[in-house]
């Protein structure tokens, strides 16, 4: 490619709509065009990267057994309904009707149509397993969209869907994406690490995704600092207290509290420790009528894991004041668990407490030296609350650290939600119609991009690790002003490389050397190759990497070329 043939718009100005270094050096460099929120033009430069990295994952997911089709981006209404999904997705699904009055949805992700496709086909058993992928366009209607391809609307996703007779083959399948989607990414250079994760919406049971560790990341990560233990904060677990319940040491006593609202009032004003109240929230149950929620005053409610809970409304669903105050008598602040008449779970932490403080249920009024089983009933446990820094890690390895990611992978098995569902079924080895399990297999494509530029960047702009690189060598002659001399030996070097398979550029729009060089600093090309009419006198090029402080002088050979872009 020459760059006077391939059209590059680079800016020096910092775009001020973009907060994030990915997003402003996308802009800057004129990899993406902003169209309208949310959507994006990927401009040639940029999408020689995205396909770069659609080819990787297009490689990984071929070695790893998976085949591809390709499934239309549009969607019939009646697929949704079966499923379930069409009133559930929300307004994140961008829904639209065709002339003849049918509903239709840009498909924000594809089990119901690949669900549709193999009940038509799959009879039996010995047609499983197999697990089809497509690279396509996902439209969802993100209530912030931002960050420019990070958080798009429309977007680009690897979706992989697999069918099984059993679970240990589900398990072999979900394994070998697993297996793939890590060689992804460490082909494509980045840092990366797998977590344990919450399913969300889409339901189903063991999940995990891939995180690019950044600060720009949406995600935060609980990672044990010296194991294996990861897990998104959404869906890590905490470990009781070690330590066992201390006795009851004084009476219960209500106590006035005027004005105190949060727990640092309250504590403030009792002179105790947060770590010695308690926190009552009220939630909607699953049977529509409110339960309490208690943590301690130190910890913060994990909704997710709270809404897990077998008599708690998914999603977590609080009261207002006015419905607080109607069951309970106080409004907020002054709830506590003692004498409630409703089903009241405590997370573990608060449940090792004694001599606690509480909320005494009526306004301005707080209990202390509350004790559980002798002041209340002897409380039911669960793991509600939110993993902290330095918390000790759920596998027993130690200290957890919290670390930001960039979710650009999500594997699940699904079981046979979908499958039942959807009523896919196969013959079995003894003739029985059965539900297949399922697994799905996401990676965003053109979000990788940009998560990759997080890692990827100095000063000058985005430093390509040479897997995804729109161009892996930039040639470029310079004083063409004053002699034809470089530009000849340029291209010559130029179709060299070329004939050799290298994806290489020449910069051939005869600009300023400065000028030059910081376009192709911005945009991130690994390896530049100088040729002026000094270094041609003593029969020198110029090598610099892009991630090099300095240039060498390397002999004017192609051979020499090879051997500097290969190290
Ligand atoms: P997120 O939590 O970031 O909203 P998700 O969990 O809803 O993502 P999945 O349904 O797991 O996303 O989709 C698979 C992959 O698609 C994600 O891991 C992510 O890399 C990518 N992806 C999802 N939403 C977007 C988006 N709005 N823009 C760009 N990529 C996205
Ligand atoms: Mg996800």
């Amino acid at each position: 490619m020459r760059l006077s043939q391939f059209p590059i718009t680079t800016s020096k100005e910092t775009p001020a709509d973009a907060e994030i270094i990915s997003h402003q050096l996308m802009l800057r460099a004129g990899l993406i065009r902003r169209l309208s929120s949310g959507l994006f033009t990927w401009m040639p430069l940029g999408l020689r990267v995205l396909q770069r990295v659609q080819t990787i994952v297009r490689e990984e997911m071929e070695r790893a057994g998976a085949v591809e089709l390709l499934m239309p981006s549009i969607q019939p209404a009646e697929l949704w309904e079966e499923s379930g999904r069409w009133s559930k997705m929300g307004p994140q699904m961008l829904k639209m009707r065709d002339r003849h009055d049918r509903d239709f949805c840009y498909g924000p992700t594809h089990e119901e149509v690949i669900c549709h496709h193999v009940r038509q086909d799959l009879k039996s058993y010995k047609q499983l397993p197999v697990n089809y992928f497509q690279i396509q366009t996902k439209f969802r209607d993100e209530i912030r969209p931002r960050f420019g391809v990070m958080r798009s609307r429309e977007f680009l996703m690897k979706d992989a869907y697999s069918f099984h007779i059993d679970q240990p083959s589900l398990e072999a399948t979900y394994l070998a994406m697993r297996e793939a989607y890590t060689r992804i990414f460490d082909r494509i250079g980045v840092d990366f690490r797998v977590v344990q994760a919450d399913s969300g919406d889409i339901g189903g049971s063991r999940s995990e995704e891939f995180h690019v560790l950044a600060n720009a990341g949406e995600d935060e990560l609980a990672v044990a600092r010296d194991g294996q233990f990861a897990a998104n904060v959404e869906a890590a677990a905490t470990l009781p207290p070690e330590a066992a319940r201390p006795a009851p040491a004084s009476a219960m006593q209500q106590v006035e509290t005027p004005h105190c609202k949060t727990i640092e009032q309250v504590s403030n004003h009792l002179g105790l420790s947060p770590k010695q109240c308690v926190k009552t929230l009220l939630v909607m149950g699953r049977n529509d009528k409110p339960l309490a929620l208690v943590i301690r005053g130190d910890h913060t409610l994990n909704e997710i894991k709270a809404a897990k809970h077998p008599l708690v409304r998914d999603p977590l669903t609080l009261i207002d004041e006015s419905a607080a105050r109607a069951t309970v008598g106080a409004g907020f602040g002054s709830v506590g668990p003692v004498g409630l008449s409703l089903p009241v779970i405590v997370d573990h932490a608060a449940a090792a407490l004694a001599d606690f403080a509480c909320g005494a249920n009526a306004d301005g009024m707080h209990l202390i030296h509350v004790n559980w089983g002798r002041d209340l009933p002897e409380p039911e446990v669960a793991d509600l609350r939110t993993i902290r820094d330095g918390d000790p890690s759920p596998t027993g390895e130690g200290p957890v650290q919290l670390v930001r990611g960039i979710e650009v992978g999500h594997i699940f098995q699904l079981g046979r939600k979908y499958t039942e569902a959807m009523n896919v079924t196969v013959l079995d080895a003894d003739g029985r119609e059965v539900h297949p399990e399922m697994g799905c297999y996401g990676i965003g494509v053109s979000r990788i991009v940009a998560a990759c530029i997080e890692q990827c960047a100095d000063d000058k702009g985005i430093v390509w690790p040479a897997s995804i690189a729109p161009f892996s060598v930039v040639i470029a002659p310079i004083g063409g002003k004053k002699s034809d001399r470089p530009i000849h030996r340029a291209t010559e070097l130029y179709e060299a490389l070329l004939e050799r398979g290298i994806n290489v550029v020449l910069d051939d729009r005869n600009l300023r050397p400065g000028v030059m060089f910081a376009d192709q600093e911005l945009i991130g090309i690994p390896h530049r190759i100088v040729v002026g009419d000094r270094g041609l006198d003593r029969d020198v090029l110029e090598y610099k990497a892009r991630d090099a402080a300095d240039a060498t002088e390397i002999a004017n050979t192609i051979d020499a070329v090879l051997a500097a872009i290969s190290d």
